[in-house]
């Protein structure tokens, strides 16, 4: 488990995925937010599933689903730009 987000801020996190999946059942998000859950539950939650790096907490806070870090998420989005 990543040890730069506190107990208090990861209660948040998942109280925010879970709404995402109770609210918008079927959806990209609902899908993105329970991948998300899973990870957590697994321990890996906050880790780029991409390369392993530690995924900053504000990047976390501010995009709570988010799977890639900074430098994965750029490779990405050239990917699918090109
Ligand atoms: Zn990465």
């Amino acid at each position: 488990m990543s040890d730069n987000l506190s107990a208090q801020q990861l209660l948040r996190i998942r109280s925010k995925l879970e709404t995402v999946v109770n609210e918008q059942p079927g959806t990209r998000q609902a899908q993105s937010a329970d991948a998300a859950l899973q990870r957590m539950r697994s321990g890996e939650y906050g880790y780029c599933v991409e390369c392993g790096e530690e995924i900053s907490a504000a990047r976390l806070a501010a995009k709570p689903d988010v799977a890639l870090c900074v430098d994965c998420q750029v490779l990405k989005d050239e990917e699918e730009d090109a």
